[in-house]
């Protein structure tokens, strides 16, 4: 994985290139590369080893205190130690100030060698982003900054048992505490708290990863609620929902911890397929378990205005969803190189011609058999075409922050469509390889004797969390394929053709060029029919299946850009292979999505429920 992790970075996305811009102007390529060895060295001394145990010892819960293994706190140590929790930030607040491509490829090793594990660090950087884009400076300072030092993890808590995909519907209730200065005065002294506006906060949250622990001396909740109006009634909608920041520990304006439980409490912990190195768990908010200076109420200082709590949650959605993508790769990827590995070594069958039809001739290893090869192939497609797609959308973020002004926006509004291919193609593709890498080892890919079907677990929450598929595909084709006129999808499809063209000059490359193109013009025309008649329920029917044949496209895309970019490269006959592979068996499959979605099939509107 690090040759082709090198090689996507340097020969392909130009990595140097970042080296002139102001932000970055300090760093070398040798900074970059120690960070990257540092990163994968740790991953696999302290996180791999712990992977398989914190999967057999999942969380438990004595009904006052969430165990967790002895390994997972050294594995969590030892990454806090690694400084990558603040990587990306100014070197003013102890960063290093990593470009966001630089700062995932780096936790990538932390997904590939145990994805539960690297879930504390994700989710905890993800929070103490959003407090640094859209808190106070006091919020900043006493909530994000322990955070980036490690001292304390954070959760995001926006989903509740009833309101997963429709956030709109969220119940918990934020109320302003009158409780400080006694009785609500002419000051309204819950208004002047130096850490916020202060709030009580009931209600429950539901799936919150890393909501309880003690691998830290607090956690700090991120929770979405709605402030009641003055009639009491809850705002329906998106536009009623604001943010708090609800520490587990209480904390006084300086930052110190006071001694004093907010009034949080730990419900229960859920019991999941996979990913269970990270403590999943039913959050109870203001219940009274634990009051508050006598009161039940679990306090809470406001981020951002009121009715803004969706909006600052998810300014830093692309990002995060690139991440999720990134990890569902890195999984494909664990399971294909332990595939790879076991198929090179065990031997099974003679070759179906010449020497192999003598029964006594010696079993010939699983690689030499050609279904065996195109499992692998398969894998080596989804894996390293994710692995593409994730670290140009990283690179795009780049662009986005640190870019001259015309390529700023215009990366921005690339990433607006290829955000929800970024999270759900590896989610999807990753899994099969998954899948693959256990029939790859047969009967004992089913065991637990082999991390293949740990693997095959983990990765089947990535479909699910951050937007399932289904809301993905809503996303691009209800949303971003359309918006300011089809702006982002004008813009790709100006690059996926540059590609083409350019392949199409070169020997061995243009056939897959006019594949390109072909697909491209396919994808567009079914874009326009699947909105000819204007009418969403008919459109969006079969959005899944275009996120489906939009991914194809776009990931055939960055193969062929790959392939380019390896001409004369040590790597090139395998990149070439894969290119085949996906150019062949993977490509065509978007016509039968793109059939569906051109003719607006309305068998799934038309299903009645009582025909099931
Ligand atoms: C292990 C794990 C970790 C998680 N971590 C967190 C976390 O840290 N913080 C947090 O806030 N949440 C977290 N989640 C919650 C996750 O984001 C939700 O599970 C997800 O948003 C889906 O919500 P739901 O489970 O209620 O499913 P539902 O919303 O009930 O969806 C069920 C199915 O119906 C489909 N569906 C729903 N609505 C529509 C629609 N309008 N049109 C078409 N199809 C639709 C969905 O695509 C899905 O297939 C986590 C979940 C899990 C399993």
């Amino acid at each position: 994985m690090r040759t082709t992790l090198d090689f996507l970075l340097h020969d392909w996305l130009q990595l140097a290139t970042l080296l002139q811009r102001p932000r970055f102007a300090e760093h070398a390529l040798d900074t970059y590369a120690q960070v990257l060895d540092t990163c994968e060295r740790i991953a696999r001394e302290k996180f791999a080893p712990a992977n398989r145990t914190a999967d057999t010892q999942e969380p438990r819960f004595d009904g006052e205190r969430v165990h967790l293994p002895e390994a997972t706190h050294a594995a969590l140590a030892a990454y806090v130690e690694s400084g990558m929790l603040a990587a990306a930030q100014d070197y003013g607040l102890g960063g290093m100030q990593l470009p966001c491509v630089v700062e995932m490829a780096a936790n990538a090793f932390f997904s590939r060698a145990s994805v539960g594990l690297a879930a504390y660090g994700l989710v905890t950087t993800g929070n103490a982003n959003l407090l640094m884009a859209h808190g106070t400076p006091a919020q900043r300072e006493v909530f994000a900054k322990p955070q980036f030092a490690g001292r304390w993890f954070g959760t995001m808590c926006l989903s509740e048992p009833q309101a997963g995909s429709s956030l709109s519907d969220v119940a918990a209730r934020a109320i302003p505490d009158e409780a400080p200065g006694g009785a609500a005065d002419g000051d309204r002294p819950w208004q002047h708290d130096p850490l916020g506006p202060r709030y009580r906060l009931r209600g429950h949250k539901m799936w919150i990863s890393g909501g309880e622990h003690e691998l830290t001396e607090n956690i700090v909740h991120l929770v979405l609620a709605k402030i009641p109006g003055p009639d009491g009634r809850l705002v329906p909608g998106v536009k009623g929902i604001s943010l708090f920041i609800v520490p587990k520990w209480l904390v006084d304006a300086q930052g110190e911890l006071t001694g004093a439980r907010n009034d949080v409490a730990l419900a229960g912990l859920n019991h999941k397929l996979g990913y269970r190195g990270t403590s999943n768990a039913l959050l109870n908010f203001g219940e009274g378990r634990f009051p508050v200076d006598g009161q039940a109420g679990a306090v809470g200082w406001r981020v951002g205005a009121p009715g803004e709590g969706l909006r600052c949650m998810f300014h830093m959605m692309n990002e995060a969803r690139i991440g999720v993508g990134l990890g569902a790769v890195m999984l494909g990827f664990a399971g294909y190189e332990q595939s790879l590995a076991y198929a090179r070594q065990r031997t099974q069958g003679r070759p179906l011609t010449g020497a192999g039809k003598d029964a006594t001739q010696p079993p010939v290893p699983l690689i030499a058999h050609a279904d065996v090869k195109r499992m692998l192939l398969a894998q080596k497609a989804y894996v390293e075409g994710g692995l593409a797609l994730a670290l140009y959308c990283a690179r795009l973020v780049d662009e986005q922050h640190t870019g001259q002004a015309a390529a700023a926006a215009e990366a921005a509004t690339l990433l607006e469509v290829l955000t929800p291919i970024a999270k759900s193609w590896p989610s999807e593709w990753g899994l099969e390889a998954n899948s693959l890498a256990i029939q790859v080892l047969g009967g004992y890919g089913y065991t637990r004797d082999f991390m293949v079907e740990q693997y095959w677990r983990d990765n089947r929450l990535n479909m699910i969390h951050e937007g399932t598929h289904g809301i993905q595909a809503l996303d691009l084709l209800g949303r971003k394929v359309v918006m300011n006129g089809g702006a982002g999808l004008k813009l790709l499809a100006a690059r996926i053709a540059a590609t083409a063209e350019r392949a199409g000059q070169v020997e061995g490359l243009a056939e897959h060029g006019n594949a390109l193109a072909g697909a491209l013009q396919r994808l567009g025309a079914a874009t326009k029919s699947a909105w000819a008649t204007g009418v969403p329920e008919e459109a969006l029917a079969n959005a899944t299946p275009y996120l489906q044949a939009f991914g194809h496209v776009v990931v055939a895309w960055l193969w062929l850009d790959v392939a380019l970019a390896a001409r004369g490269h040590a790597l090139q006959p395998g990149k070439q292979a894969a290119l085949r592979y996906f150019y062949a068996y993977e490509l065509p499959k978007i016509d039968a999505w793109l059939g569906v979605v051109a003719r607006r099939e309305a068998l799934p509107r038309e299903m009645q429920d009582g025909w099931f």
